[in-house]
């Protein structure tokens, strides 16, 4: 079976770099699913920047692409480094096409040391869509179940930390009963970015 690293829905051109996440959200695909929309998002092993730059050279030039999105079974901040190598090239050849990165918000926990938002910014990353699925700590400690304390409010301060470094920032939440969306909504409002509620479609964040 390939694994798909680089896979697309719609015009966006998806980065599946990873499968490790420090979340273990309850409605996750990744637990029932093998991958989505024919896609196997199942890797074997996690991608050298190489290999991922070798399947843009093929697939960037398949049709013309709104963004690429580094989003795939597991959040890509667990491999910063990876992430920025590859997002320098994309921007090297082709310094137009929007980055995005998804994420669960926990870079700076999983990156000690680092200036996260300010490494992306530098590198050419465009944009960061924040996932947020708690309007609280208890609710997102009990919807996420992160692997470490403070999860919360990490996800808070990496929002904060991106919009000070100039992303476009935009925090999402999937429609699940256990979530009140209009509070994440008036908390984004609060923090001075876009908010974006999603149908509960795992993953894609
Ligand atoms: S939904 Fe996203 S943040 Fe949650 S466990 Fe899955 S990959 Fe991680």
């Amino acid at each position: 079976m390939n694994q798909d690293i680089a896979y697309w829905l719609g015009n966006s051109l998806y980065l599946n770099i990873t499968n490790k996440c420090s979340n273990n959200c309850y409605f996750c695909f990744r637990h029932y699913l093998r991958g989505i929309a024919g896609f196997y998002l199942k890797l074997k092993e996690e991608p050298r920047p190489e290999r991922i730059i070798e399947q843009l050279k093929r697939k960037m030039p398949m049709r013309k692409w709104e963004e690429v999105v580094f989003c795939g079974f597991g959040e890509p901040t667990m491999r910063l480094n990876c992430l920025l190598e590859v997002t320098r090239w994309i921007k090297r050849h082709n310094p137009n096409m929007k980055v995005r990165l998804n994420t669960n918000g926990h870079g700076y926990p999983l990156n000690p040391g680092r200036n996260v938002a300010k490494e992306l910014k530098e590198v050419g990353v465009d944009a960061v869509s924040v996932s947020l699925n708690g309007h609280d700590e208890e609710t997102y400690q009990h919807v996420c179940k992160p692997s470490f304390k403070d999860a919360y409010e990490n996800v808070l301060a990496f929002i904060m930390e991106a919009k000070r470094a100039n992303l476009e920032v935009e925090v999402t939440a999937v429609r699940i009963p256990e979530i009140d969306i209009s509070k994440i909504q008036n908390l984004a409002l609060q923090l001075g970015v876009k908010f974006r509620a999603r149908d509960y479609i795992p993953c894609f964040y």
